[in-house]
């Protein structure tokens, strides 16, 4: 592609993968990486529960959003900067990294110290200002493609962090619009071996946002393994019929501790560790 040719992101400036290391986990490098937990955290309760259950299912990342971007204004907007005390609560109970979105640069004076990875969400794929900054931080951060944006525009959102100095750049594939309803998204599974023809950088699917349906994400997540995805970031919660979001495409804990014993079972003829 073109306009990719002298960028950072691109194969030709780098021909080893980028394996991005979070204290002792990797996202790349022949790892699967599960990041999993609630779309939003909501209580105390609730994100405790999740984190000891998926932790104990062997996932390493707890996701976890504090703000939360709704389509509706009047939809459930996240618990805020008080959600920074439940974010402190799972490190002490739990050995799990957190992962969680940044919707605004000046929300880094409380999240830089507290989260192990920013999540830039599909809605701000082009917010270039908060590319720029999130990118000079030198955080692990989880780029999520826009809904309708091409590969390209896609890597050219990430060579803003590239650009501002950032390596630590995890690109996620979370679903593209299409003229299809029955899923939410339709997800783009052959992104994943497109985007590692293109770019060094390591490539996770979203089979909950991807799908819409809690059905469909266990079929996701073994594509996403059988073609080559560095990992996956589901959502988690224990009780999905009563969450504040996203609930139709949250597994329960049970539903969670089945698929990564499925997974690891197909990691192993994969060739990769989980
Ligand atoms: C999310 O992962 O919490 C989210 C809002 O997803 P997306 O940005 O892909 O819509
Ligand atoms: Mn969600």
């Amino acid at each position: 592609m073109e306009r990719l040719a002298h960028t950072k992101v691109s194969k030709a400036s780098k021909a080893e993968p980028t394996c991005v290391r979070v204290e002792n986990v990797l996202i790349g490098g022949g790892a699967f990486t599960v990041i999993a937990g609630p779309c939003a955290m909501e209580s105390a309760e609730q994100v405790l529960t999740t984190a000891r259950a998926v932790e104990a299912s062997g996932a390493k990342i707890l996701r976890g959003s504090i703000f939360k971007p709704r389509t509706s204004p009047y939809s459930f907007q996240g618990i805020g900067r008080e959600g920074v005390d439940l974010i402190k609560l799972v490190k002490q109970e739990t050995n799990l990294l957190i992962e969680t979105e940044i919707l605004l640069a000046q929300h880094l004076d409380f999240l830089a110290s507290e989260v192990d990875i920013l999540r830039i969400g599909s809605r701000n794929m082009d917010n270039f200002e908060l590319l720029k900054t999130v990118g000079e931080t030198g955080m692990p951060v989880i780029l999520k493609r826009n809904m309708s944006a091409t590969l390209k525009e896609f890597l050219l959102a990430a060579e803003y962090l590239l650009d501002a100095g950032n390596e630590n750049v995890i690109l996620c594939e979370r679903g593209i619009r299409t003229f299809e309803t029955y899923t939410r998204n339709t997800l783009d599974l052959m992104a994943v071996p497109a985007l590692k023809e293109l770019t060094h950088l390591p490539v996770i699917i979203d089979p909950s946002h991807g799908t819409g349906r809690r059905s469909l994400i266990a079929p996701a997540s073994q594509g996403a393994l059988a073609v080559g995805a560095d990992g996956l970031l589901i959502e988690v919660h224990p009780n999905p019929q009563q969450a504040k979001s996203d609930g139709d495409q949250s597994l329960n804990l049970t539903e969670f501790e089945r698929l990564m014993s499925q997974l690891k079972a197909s990691a192993e003829v994969y060739g990769k560790t989980l």
